[in-house]
């Protein structure tokens, strides 16, 4: 037999913040990505990668192109060699002359402090991997670290790093400090496990070095593909700055999520988790689909949340017995008609017995009145009757009478 939870009351005067319906970001600091502001107040940023090799010129200034057309806001490529950082400077060059400029961010992966500082030259942002930047190959004898190896490690990783954070710094760039749960180096794992502590303790190690040398032009990131991994590092990563004074907006995302259905849920289960929580400042969701697929789910959890309004917010019922008409059918009608009026709330709701009470705060609502029949409302105004098969017409009209239409 299934046994009822004990229901404890919710004292609603001593928890206020229960009333709020706006999301309360984390206070941190602006971070200038070329053009685009990463933190303070500014709207969370979207952000994919292209898949092409930069080797290849015309192949990723388009994949660029199109992925900034579409509302990516920061691309971000990868350079594995010399050669494809020193191609960086033709690609973002060709975007100048056959587009715009685009804010780039770059992925420096093993030992790659030099390719690092001559990527640094051509774009706008570095990302380097605390893991894998002073890369140790793992020894499988090792039976523990000592302090002074421990350190040892610590000051190689200060004398690779400062060169790169002074170019940065002195160029008024950015960095991003990503930690990922899959390679976090091993006198971490040594130190603190394979936990979410071991890798706050990464991102800490390598901000001190930047702030020592007055670079605080840094983002941060704690991506894991275990979405409660994910969560409790954020978590952690958020709590500690705050408790040590530090502002440095985040950068979230579930690694490897995959495809499809399951791949969009997991994202969004961590990232929105976070962001619904006030934790986050700009967004990637990794799928395993060409990087164009990754942009729309990035807006629908920001729309979902509230925190940005890049579409139409419609609002509809399951349907049920009451339902006086084919709701799937008619809702796919008005969003095919009315899909670019970014900005408005639009209801569609089956019946008139609770469609108008539910269709929350929409502009507008279609509600089905009687057999045959549906009523437009503006608001909660009922405004007229009209036959089903006008229905969709008349929507429009009535949102053009009222001067909110937009040719598509
Ligand atoms: S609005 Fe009406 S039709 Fe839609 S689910 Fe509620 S009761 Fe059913």
């Amino acid at each position: 037999m299934q046994t009822l939870p004990n229901l404890t009351t919710v004292d609603n005067k001593a928890n206020p913040a229960i009333f709020d319906t706006n999301i309360k970001r984390r206070k941190t600091r602006p971070v200038k990505v070329g053009n685009v502001t990463i933190g303070g107040n500014y709207p969370v940023v979207v952000q994919s990668m292209i898949n092409e090799d930069t080797l290849d010129i015309d192949g990723s200034v388009a994949a660029i192109r199109r992925l900034h057309q579409i509302g990516c806001e920061i691309v971000r490529v990868t350079v594995p060699s010399m050669a494809h950082a020193k191609v960086m400077a033709e690609i973002k060059k060709r975007l100048i002359q056959t587009y715009q400029d685009v804010p780039i961010v770059a992925d420096v992966h093993h030992n790659g402090m030099k390719i690092a500082l001559e990527v640094a030259k051509h774009i706008e942002k570095v990302r380097i991997n605390p893991g894998l930047y002073v890369f140790e190959k793992p020894n499988s004898n090792r039976t523990e670290y000592t302090n002074s190896e421990f350190e040892e490690i610590g000051e190689k990783i200060r004398e690779t790093l400062e060169p790169l954070v002074v170019s940065l710094r002195d160029q008024g760039k950015a960095m991003r400090i990503g930690v990922n749960h899959g390679s976090l180096a091993e006198r971490m794992l040594f130190t603190y496990g394979d936990t979410p502590e071991g890798m706050v303790e990464s991102a800490l190690e390598f901000i001190r070095i930047c702030e020592s040398l007055d670079f605080r032009n840094l983002v941060i990131s704690m991506k894991a593909s275990r979405v409660p991994v994910m969560l409790a590092a954020y978590r952690l990563m958020a709590k500690r700055m705050d408790d040590l004074g530090m502002d440095y907006p985040l950068h979230l995302g579930v690694t490897e999520a995959g495809d499809g259905e399951y791949g969009r849920i997991k994202s969004t289960a961590g990232i929105a988790t976070l962001l619904s929580d006030g934790i986050g400042d700009t967004i990637r969701v990794s799928l395993t689909e060409a990087p164009e697929k990754e942009i729309p789910v990035c807006y629908s959890i920001l729309q979902a949340l509230g925190l940005r309004k890049t579409m139409v917010e419609y609002v509809a019922c399951p349907s049920c017995g009451r339902t006086l008409f084919n709701l799937e059918e008619v809702l796919h009608q008005v969003r095919e008609a009315t899909k670019h009026l970014t900005g408005l709330d639009i209801a569609v709701m089956g019946c008139i017995v609770n469609g108008p009470g539910e269709m929350a705060d929409a502009d507008y609502g279609y509600v089905g009145k009687t057999p045959g029949y549906i009523s437009l409302y503006r608001g909660r105004e009922e405004i007229k009757k009209v036959p089903e098969t006008q229905g969709v017409e008349e929507l429009i009209n009535l949102i053009k009478a009222d001067g909110r239409w937009v040719e598509p």
